[in-house]
């Protein structure tokens, strides 16, 4: 019997493991998932989760629950792979492979940012417990939301958070005792994603009084004396801060052999997403974007998986043709009291970097589209755990 596994049951991980599931026989090929967390959560609602809106359970799927549709999980910490020998191995033993599917996303640097009742994020769903606890109680003073690198989950995060949180307390009556601030080192809001998105949301955090001090590199931040230095020193003092920490690439890829590309992180080739020496080797998701220069985001690996499991079932049955990658993003946000749906196409950043942002549009704004939010989350848990793509 043939063997896949997959390493990480998260957005990639999961949705190439169910879209493979739904293709092949259980009795031709077994289909195994590592993964060390054991959970599957969506990530794009922690901030919710930080401000009581959603509980933990409404937005995790404990990974067991793989086994119901034919996926066998496994709960181990992969220590390396050998990609010659086609062995990954893990806290738990070795596990061999006929094809290897990585979407370990990326590692969170917790002990890079301080650890001080002044600090906190919801870039894992322990610390957006935590913050919780630290945005509840703040009844007035200036929280600061911030990024400690250029690189980290969701790259629109800071701006929809800061919408999210001008909403709450407006709802509790305490907002004109709080100063919002967004501190970033793009030039102006969401500026990555070029005016056809940075200009609209620029105008709203104007009408929601959100400051925002740009360019501003985060070099340190000061839990006990509430305030965070710029790389040109330059500081920007705060009662709370929200910062993500720095992001990287996991242990495990930095410690095989040649699955770490260029920029540091796992290689994969745009089009196939093998890594240079394998072709049984598939990268895709949050440890892939900076090798191809993109973002990280959930919707980057959804529509990675599927020319990842397309590759993955010719390699099988050698009769699927291989399913072209499709480089748009979609982001649907909830931002209170409202919400929007956008896109943008990262064609020509991914084929040579030859446009200055991606190709953008909003497909939408207002009070209904914020639903979309919560529809994506249904779908995407659904999606995995309920077999429901056929
Ligand atoms: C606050 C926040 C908001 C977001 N909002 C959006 C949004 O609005 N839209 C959007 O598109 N995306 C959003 N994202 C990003 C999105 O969630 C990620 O891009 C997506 O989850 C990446 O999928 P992945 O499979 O690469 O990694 P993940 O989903 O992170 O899954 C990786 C899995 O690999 C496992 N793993 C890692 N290392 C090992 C190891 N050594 N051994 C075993 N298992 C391992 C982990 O436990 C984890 O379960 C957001 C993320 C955050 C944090």
């Amino acid at each position: 019997m043939k063997k896949v596994v997959i390493v990480g049951a998260g957005a990639g991980g999961g949705l190439v493991a169910t879209k493979l599931r739904n293709k092949i026989d259980r009795e031709s090929v077994e289909i195994t998932v590592i993964d060390s967390y054991g959970k599957t959560e969506f990530q794009p609602s922690f901030p919710m989760v930080s401000m009581g809106l959603k509980k933990p359970a409404e937005i995790g799927v404990n990974f067991e629950n793989l086994s119901k549709v034919g996926i066998k999980p496994m709960k181990a910490k992969v220590l390396s792979v050998n990609g010659d020998e086609r062995i990954v191995k893990t806290d738990k033993g070795d596990v061999a492979y006929d094809d290897l599917v990585l979407s370990p996303g990326a590692k969170i640097e917790n002990d890079k940012i301080p650890q001080s009742p002044n600090v906190g994020h919801f870039w894992d769903m322990e610390h957006a417990l935590d913050l919780r606890k630290k945005l509840m109680s703040l009844k007035e003073g200036k929280i600061v939301i911030g990024v400690s690198s250029m690189i980290y989950k969701c790259p629109p995060v800071p701006w929809e958070m800061a919408m999210l949180l001008n909403d709450m307390y407006t709802n509790m009556g305490v907002r004109n005792k709080i100063e919002i601030k967004v501190v970033h080192w793009a030039s102006k809001p969401m500026a990555m994603f070029g005016p056809v998105i940075s200009n609209p949301v620029t105008e709203w955090l104007e009408n929601a009084d959100i400051q925002g001090n740009y360019g501003f590199e985060m070099d340190k931040i000061d839990g006990e004396n509430r305030k965070i230095i710029s790389k040109k020193g330059d500081e920007e003092k705060f009662d709370l801060a929200i910062m993500a920490p720095p992001h990287s690439v996991p242990d495990f890829v930095k410690n095989s052999e040649n699955l770490l590309s260029s920029r540091g992180w796992l290689d994969a080739n745009a089009s196939t997403f093998r890594p240079k020496k394998y072709d049984d080797i598939y990268g895709l998701g949050d440890a892939i974007a900076p090798s191809l220069g993109i973002g990280m985001a959930g919707v980057f690996a959804h529509f990675q998986a599927d020319t990842v499991a397309s590759f993955v079932l010719n390699d099988i049955d050698g009769i699927y043709p291989p399913f072209p990658y499709n480089k748009v993003g979609l982001c649907a946000s909830d931002m209170g009291s409202t919400g929007w749906i956008s896109y943008c196409d990262f064609s020509g950043k991914i084929r040579d970097n030859s446009t200055p942002f991606p190709d953008c549009g909003v497909l939408g704004s207002g009070p209904l589209f914020k639903v979309a939010h919560s529809i994506y989350e249904k779908y995407f848990l659904g999606a995995i755990y309920g077999g429901w793509i056929r």
